[in-house]
């Protein structure tokens, strides 16, 4: 392993030792990192949103845990929280695809400066597009971000990073909501789409209603031809 100049302090919530499901294909490890600069009605992560907040696990445990999986586990993914939030991530993941490992990020795309300056270090990415850019706020709570999430989109699809795009569909929205949100990302030419029921058990804001109508129908007015892979993710 390369020496690294100094060991990240990158701040962890959380770890998942073992998945199948967070990185296509590969035995992965996911690392669950603090802070979120957005606040989304929907989301489940919200411990993680405390940019203040103290690591749970030493960077130095996970180091040894991650030695200890060499040759077992294909990847490592890095999910949060948004974990472009922290400056120590690049520290991390040099450190990690020194190790041996391949690079997933999970993103909703907050930071594009600091994202591209990651690009080399990544090997696939999930990012979130959460509806059309002019239509963040009410997700996010916060303004300009979907101008950051697209954006991040288009570095990602310039440096031809593996990647999937996820879209949570919120509970109001109908079929031809989800069909324009689709359509505009096959004309910039994303090729690997999935679509996420809202759930709205343990989301962010209480008040976030069920969702009711089934992805399937939900997805009926997207172009599918338009994606190599189009994923349905009914909960
Ligand atoms: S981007 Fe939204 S859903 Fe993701 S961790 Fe931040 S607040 Fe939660």
């Amino acid at each position: 392993m390369t020496p690294t100049a100094h060991a990240p302090a990158l701040r962890v919530g959380g770890l998942t030792p073992l998945t199948t499901i967070d990185y296509p294909g590969e035995l992965a490890t996911v690392i669950f990192c603090q802070c979120c600069p957005w606040r989304c009605r929907y989301c489940h992560n919200w411990n993680l949103h405390d940019a203040s907040a103290q690591s749970s696990i030493p960077w130095s445990t996970i180091r040894r845990f991650l030695i200890q999986r060499k040759g077992l586990l294909d990847a490592v993914v890095f999910s949060g929280g948004e974990p472009t939030a922290q400056h120590d991530l690049t520290a991390a993941l040099s450190e990690v695809r020194d190790l041996g490992f391949k690079i997933g990020l999970h993103t909703g795309g907050a930071y594009p400066e600091r994202l591209r300056q990651l690009l080399p270090l990544l090997d696939w990415v999930g990012l979130d597009i959460k509806a059309l850019a002019a239509d963040y706020e009410p997700i996010t709570g916060v303004a300009d971000s979907g101008k950051l999430a697209w954006e991040s989109l288009s570095l990602l699809l310039e440096a031809g990073i593996p990647l999937e795009v996820r879209t949570t569909v919120m509970p109001n929205w109908s079929s031809a909501d989800v069909g324009v949100i689709a359509q505009m990302l096959a004309d910039v030419g994303v090729r690997n789409y999935a679509l996420q029921r809202c759930d709205s058990r343990h989301a962010l804001d209480a008040s976030l209603p069920e969702a009711t109508v089934p992805l399937q129908q939900l997805s009926s007015e997207i172009a599918a031809e338009r994606f190599a892979r189009l994923t349905l993710r009914d909960r």
